[in-house]
């Protein structure tokens, strides 16, 4: 059956849960969760110290006697770690990568850039976007484990594999996959219902950790943003990624600008995906990749991202 998306802590197995966010855009991210007894392993934290309060209280509601003993954060952006601080006796687990990633992206850069950009009506956008959010009691809270490449897990007697794909998404993304329920949380390393962000790239090595996990022996795949999935959806994403990649180096070679190979995008087969607006952000990323000079930077990109409107709906 498959797993209704609605707020709130979700059993996918017998004792590994999901906790959903709706709807997945900006900073709605999911997690999970690992149980053995009173052993539980959290698979990320969330934005805010409240929201991540709020997934603590569901998770202490339907397993009282639970205690969290380790954290893995999947990688560096805030949604995924934010949290962390209300884990203090946690052992955090992160791979080498993100941990570096998560030394420069507490929440005040990203604050601080939003207010620069005054009265520029893109950046009026992402200060919408953001509102729901409260990160004013956030005191980053880092990794004491970090690795790279594999790392196995335990929590109680089961076993959890940590798998580093990065970077694609972000410089050190992980994921971290449960054989014995044949359970995988990508963080986002998927997203499903909207256009994914390409932060740090390559798209190339994005596709290839689709492909690992579509090597996978997996039945239920939770995303970083998203409703849960099976390996279909990870095709099509890869479908996504391999069009995106196409579709910019194409637009490269003829000197199009980011905003205008946004706005040439052929979206047959994708119509259906929120946030058009970060195709910007991912066209960006190729060229970043093609130009080799760090150009164009995200952050100039960002305020573009509200002249992409909806296709056809
Ligand atoms: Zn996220």
């Amino acid at each position: 059956m498959p797993i209704p998306y609605r707020t709130g802590l979700h059993q996918i197995a017998p004792a590994t849960y999901a906790y959903l966010q709706p709807n997945g855009s900006w900073g709605w991210s999911n997690a999970g969760l690992v149980v053995d007894g009173d052993e539980a392993l959290l698979v990320d934290t969330l934005f805010t110290v409240a929201l991540t309060r709020r997934m603590l209280d569901a998770v202490e509601q339907a397993l009282p006697g639970a205690r969290i003993r380790t954290v893995v954060n999947t990688h560096g952006d805030g949604d995924h770690w934010w949290g962390n601080q209300l884990l203090p006796d946690a052992r955090i687990v992160a791979s080498t990568a993100a941990a570096a990633e998560m030394r420069h992206a507490g929440p005040q850069p990203m604050l601080a850039a939003l207010a620069a950009g005054g009265s520029d009506p893109g950046v009026r956008d992402l200060v919408e976007l953001f509102a729901p959010f409260d990160f004013t009691d956030v005191t980053p809270t880092y990794p004491d484990v970090t690795f790279d490449g594999e790392l196995e897990l335990r929590a109680g007697s089961r076993t959890v594999r940590l798998l580093e794909v990065g970077p694609a998404h972000t410089e050190g993304d992980v994921l971290v996959h449960v054989p014995g329920d044949r359970v995988l949380f990508t963080g986002d390393i998927l997203f499903v219902g909207g256009h994914p962000v390409v932060h740090s790239g390559p798209v190339s090595g994005w596709i290839r950790a689709c492909d690992v996990i579509l090597g996978l022996d997996v039945d239920h795949i939770v995303p970083g943003h998203g409703p849960v999935v099976g390996k279909p959806e990870v095709a099509r994403f890869r479908d996504y990624l391999n069009r995106l990649r196409d579709h910019a180096v194409d637009t490269h070679r003829k000197g199009r600008t980011a905003l205008e190979a946004a706005r040439e995008f052929d979206h047959r087969g994708f119509e259906d995906l929120d946030d058009p607006g970060r195709l910007v952000l991912n066209i960006g990323a190729v060229y970043r990749e093609l130009n080799g000079d760090g150009t164009p930077a995200e952050l100039e990109l960002m305020p573009q991202m509200s002249a992409i409107r909806p296709e056809g709906r």
